[in-house]
């Protein structure tokens, strides 16, 4: 007999459901992933072999719980680039800005409480809001994919949920949300709870957009999450952070399980710090070839929505599982988020999104 999940004693609530699974396919060009596409320089690498080897020697201790340098030097980053002064104490890593996420819902979330987003958006706050055993609510969007401030507001008066998610820019759509709408819900959010405001900002190196960051000035209950994953180009590092009053800091070293940050992380973090200028101007490059790819798919003929992040959504197919297998057979992995009728698509480097255009040209005149 075959056992499968379900004839365990699962978690009710976990029965029939699938874990997060973006495919990993070895084709020749993978943009599905928001991965930034160049390997890390030799510099960095040397780099951070000498500072992973000093804590090697050390590796019979526990790494140091609070991190406090990698906080110092993370709370210098986004003082110099977010226009907002922010201290060691602001600022709390962990490994991937998901388990920044987990962290905050053990701590604001939880049995009896629930989480609001508006979607489509990054499919990992429900997700995580399930695991952690939070009332997943779906807020909801315009048809063009921005947040309708009073349409949100009224979500939030109504089902006055303990956390609200707003992504910035927002995967998979792209779509940046202006300060004046975070502003609107964060009041909303107070007054109907009070409740915990997550920005998530995984991708706002690449916005046209500046940081809110500065918002979190005299609002104890607004989080700002960051992640090295992006930008950074290390999304095989698993270094997320977050920004906030000191007091969230506090409440959520509560739930982190001790030593969460091992010494090889934290090493190879403070050497990508260090490299901060360098990892930084492949962003320029790849917001370059981000406005190109808006450019040329709308040339071609595809609706493509207003993008602020490191990739694009764009459409409209009749049945976007078809299309993705069509660009699949050129060997051109993009993501289906399940948005109807739309596809998306990281910026790779020129060569690979020259590959892409390629195979979506190909597709669109297939369809004619
Ligand atoms: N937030 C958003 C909006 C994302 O798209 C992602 C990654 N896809 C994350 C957070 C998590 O990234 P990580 O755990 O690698 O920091």
């Amino acid at each position: 007999m075959t056992i499968g999940i379900d004839d365990l004693p699962i978690r009710d609530e976990l029965r029939g459901k699938s874990p997060y699974g973006a495919p990993q396919l070895d084709v020749p060009v993978q943009l599905n992933t928001n991965e930034n596409p160049y390997e890390l320089p030799a510099e960095l690498v040397a780099r951070i072999a000498e500072r992973v080897a000093d804590a090697a020697r050390t590796l019979n201790r526990y790494p140091d719980r609070d991190a406090v340098e990698l906080r110092t030097e993370l709370a210098a980053y986004l003082t110099r680039t977010g226009k907002h002064p922010v201290a060691r104490e602001n600022v709390w890593a962990a490994n991937g800005s998901n388990e920044v996420i987990q962290q905050l819902l053990q701590t604001f979330g939880g049995p009896g409480r629930t989480a609001i987003g508006f979607e489509p958006s990054y499919s990992m706050h429900a997700l995580i809001s399930r695991g952690t055993g939070t009332g997943w609510i779906s807020g909801p969007r315009r048809e063009d994919f921005t947040i309708d401030t009073e349409a949100a507001e009224r979500a939030i008066a109504d089902h006055a949920p303990d956390v609200v998610f707003i992504t910035s820019p927002n995967n998979p759509t792209g779509t940046a949300v202006d300060a004046e709408t975070v502003l609107a819900l964060y009041e909303a959010a107070q007054a109907a709870k009070p409740s915990l405001v997550i920005v998530d900002e995984a991708y706002v190196e690449f916005s046209h957009r500046d940081s809110l960051l500065p918002l979190i000035e005299g609002r104890p209950h607004m989080v700002i999450s960051r992640t090295m994953s992006k930008a950074f180009g290390a999304a095989g590092l698993r270094l997320g952070y977050l920004a906030a009053h000191p007091a969230v800091v506090d409440a959520v070293q509560l739930v982190r399980l001790p030593y969460h940050l091992s010494a090889v992380t934290q090493a190879t973090a403070l050497a990508a710090l260090e490299h901060t200028d360098t990892l930084l101007g492949y962003v320029e490059q790849l917001k370059a070839e981000r406005d190109r790819l808006v450019t040329e798919l709308r040339a071609i003929g595809y609706e493509v929505t207003e993008s602020d992040a490191n990739f694009i959504q764009f459409g409209k197919f009749e049945d976007s599982h078809t299309a993705w297998q069509k660009i699949l057979d050129h060997g051109v992995l993009v993501r289906d988020n399940g948005v109807p009728g739309r596809l998306r698509v990281t910026a790779g480097t020129p060569a690979e999104n020259d590959a892409f255009l390629e195979a979506v040209r190909a597709l669109k005149k297939e369809q004619h």
